[in-house]
C-alpha cells in the first residue's frame, strides 16, 4: 500500500512503469556488460541465459594480458580490429573457462552475431538468439535457420512497432546495417 495515498503503492516506481519482459530484463543486462567493452570500434554485450539463469556473460575485448585497443588503438585488418573477441565467443569462453555446458541456452546479445560467432554458438548447442541492433550479415542468418536456431530482434523501448524484424532468412534489414558492416566491432 501507498503511505500516502492508501492505494495499492508501485515499489516507488512512477506510476508508468512497467515491468520489463525476461527478453527485455536480459537483453537490458547485455548492455550493462557492453560497457564494459575494451574496443574503441563498439561496445558489444552477449549474456547467456537458459532457465532465466546466466550461465555467462561476454564484452569484445582483448585476450586476457592483451593491450587494451582503448588504450593503443585497434589493430586493424582489412578493415576489422583483430586484437579483440567478440561479446559472443567471450561469453562461450567464460562458459568453457568454468566448465559450464551452454546447450540449450538463449544468447542475449546487443547487436546480430557476425557470422564466425553464429557458427560458433550453433556449435555449443545455443537454441536461440535474442538481439536488438541489426547487423547485415545473410550467410549467418542462413546459418541459424539450417541449425534450427531461433532468432528474435527485440526492438528496443519506445521504438515503432511493426517493423520488420531481421531474423533467420528475413530481409528486413534497417538501413544502418546495410554496407560493410562497419558499426559491428570486429
Ligand atoms: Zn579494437
Ligand atoms: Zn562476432
Amino acid at each position: 500500500m501507498d503511505a500516502t495515498t492508501g492505494k495499492p503503492g508501485n515499489g516507488g516506481r512512477p506510476p508508468s512503469h512497467r515491468r520489463p519482459s525476461w527478453d527485455e530484463y536480459f537483453l537490458g543486462l547485455a548492455d550493462a556488460v557492453a560497457a564494459r567493452s575494451t574496443c574503441t570500434r563498439r561496445a558489444v554485450g552477449a549474456v547467456i541465459v537458459r532457465d532465466r539463469r546466466i550461465l555467462a556473460t561476454g564484452y569484445n575485448g582483448s585476450p586476457p594480458g592483451f593491450p587494451h585497443c582503448l588504450d593503443v588503438g585497434c589493430l586493424m585488418v582489412d578493415g576489422h580490429c583483430v586484437r579483440t573477441v567478440h561479446a559472443e565467443m567471450n561469453a562461450v569462453v567464460q562458459a568453457a573457462l568454468h566448465g559450464v555446458s551452454i546447450k540449450g541456452a538463449t544468447v542475449y546479445c546487443t547487436s546480430f552475431p557476425c557470422l564466425h560467432c553464429a557458427k560458433v554458438l550453433i556449435g555449443a548447442g545455443v537454441e536461440r538468439v535474442v538481439y536488438r541492433d541489426p547487423y547485415h550479415d545473410p550467410i549467418a542468418e542462413e546459418f541459424f535457420a539450417q541449425a534450427g536456431v531461433k532468432v528474435e530482434r527485440l526492438q528496443p523501448a519506445g521504438a515503432a512497432p511493426g517493423q520488420p524484424a531481421a531474423g533467420a532468412g528475413a530481409s528486413g534489414q534497417a538501413p544502418e546495417a546495410a554496407g560493410d558492416g562497419a558499426g559491428h566491432a570486429d
